[in-house]
């Protein structure tokens, strides 16, 4: 049996790519710190004799008993609100825990994934985003912290590769959704999602002419599924390429919930990207992969997840308290 590491366990992508390697009839074991995730993502493979969890910060030093075949390095603060608030974290986890986990991945002759993102491109000036496009990052603005620990993430990892001749796999993640996401870490579609529930007006931040590519949760873990078992280790996007402006996309959302509240405008966030669209080709061709699940299908579906939260988880609008975590 294939045992596999997934870091970042407890959160939306983690949880759903521990329930994707369980149903492949993998030994998984699940890691996480909980700073932005919950227990009860997974709650339901405690059941479950082939996988495992361990609360453990991977900026620490990683020790896992036994043999690995694969990691899969997940764990990151992902939403602007959650790395604005645990800058330093955000920093540790893409330097320090990557670093841990190819050590870790070195030692046990594993092949490691790690999940890097669009951030990488900063505020993109080539439009879609492709592969070799080396991108427009400010290294210290608000969103550095994040940005340049992924940048810095993909450069170890490359390292290690080159270096040490280690199986490395990089995904280029853009904005992907579903149920499980954090209906209160401050991105766009639980954010949105939230206020109609909840009877608020919608946020558009700025006049809502930046645009997004929403990927639907399974697309997102059917590309990195395939991609860990290729044999092609530099980057590859996984996304949707189906574009939208966020004011759009709010008009969309207030036909999908039926809410009666408008729209209202905030003033954009510093180094707001103001487009982003992945350019899928190389997924096409290398792990014939893209995209299958349409926004309508995939909003509707999050939208019944997030429906389906009790009215206190629905209330609930506070950040969580990070003040436990931060060293
Ligand atoms: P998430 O916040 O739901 O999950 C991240 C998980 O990592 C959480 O459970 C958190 O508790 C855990 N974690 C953070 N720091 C840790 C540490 N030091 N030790 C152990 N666990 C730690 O976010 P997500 O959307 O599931 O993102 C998962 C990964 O995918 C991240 O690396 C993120 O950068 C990447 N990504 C996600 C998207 C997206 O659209 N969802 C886009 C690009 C990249
Ligand atoms: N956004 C918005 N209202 C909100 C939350 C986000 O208009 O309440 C915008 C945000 O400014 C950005 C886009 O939605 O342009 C996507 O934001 P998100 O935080 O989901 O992810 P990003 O792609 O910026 O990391």
């Amino acid at each position: 049996m294939k045992r596999i590491l997934i870091t970042g366990a407890a959160g939306f992508l983690g949880s759903h790519l521990c329930d994707r390697f369980i149903a492949e009839g993998y030994y998984v074991i699940g890691m996480d710190n909980l700073i932005t995730g919950d227990l009860k993502n997974i709650s339901h493979l405690f059941k479950e004799k082939n996988f495992e969890f361990y609360h453990h910060d991977v900026t620490k030093f990683v020790h896992v008993p036994g043999k690995l075949d694969y990691i899969l390095h997940f764990a990151s603060p992902a939403s602007p609100i959650d790395y604005l608030k645990i800058p330093i974290q955000t920093l540790k986890v893409g330097a320090m825990g990557t670093h841990n986990l190819l050590g870790l991945a070195r030692v046990k002759k594993a092949r490691i994934l790690i999940a890097s993102t669009s951030e990488v491109y900063g505020d993109p000036l080539i439009h879609p985003q492709t592969e070799d496009y080396y991108g427009n990052v400010n290294t210290i603005g608000p969103r550095g912290v994040y940005d340049e620990a992924k940048r810095y993430q993909e450069a170890i990892t490359m390292a290690y590769h080159t270096f040490h001749g280690l199986e490395t796999r990089i995904v280029r993640i853009f904005n992907t959704y579903g149920p499980r996401m954090r209906l209160n870490d401050g991105r766009v579609i639980p954010a949105f999602i939230g206020q109609a529930l909840r009877g608020e007006d919608l946020t558009v931040f700025g006049d809502g002419s930046q645009t997004r590519s929403f990927c639907y949760v399974d697309d997102q873990v059917e590309g990195i599924f395939r991609l860990l078992h290729s044999d092609y280790h530099l980057p590859v996007n996984i996304g949707n390429p189906d574009e939208i402006t966020i004011k759009d996309f709010a008009e969309e959302i207030i036909k999908l919930t039926g809410t009666n509240q408008k729209i209202i405008y905030k003033p954009l966030p510093k180094d707001d990207p103001m487009q982003r669209q992945p350019n899928i080709d190389k997924a096409k061709e290398i792990l014939g992969w893209e995209s299958k699940v349409g926004r309508a299908e995939g909003m509707r579906l999050t939208y019944e997840y997030f429906k389906s939260l009790s009215p206190e988880e629905l209330a609930k609008e506070e950040h969580k308290d990070f003040a436990n975590y931060i060293h």
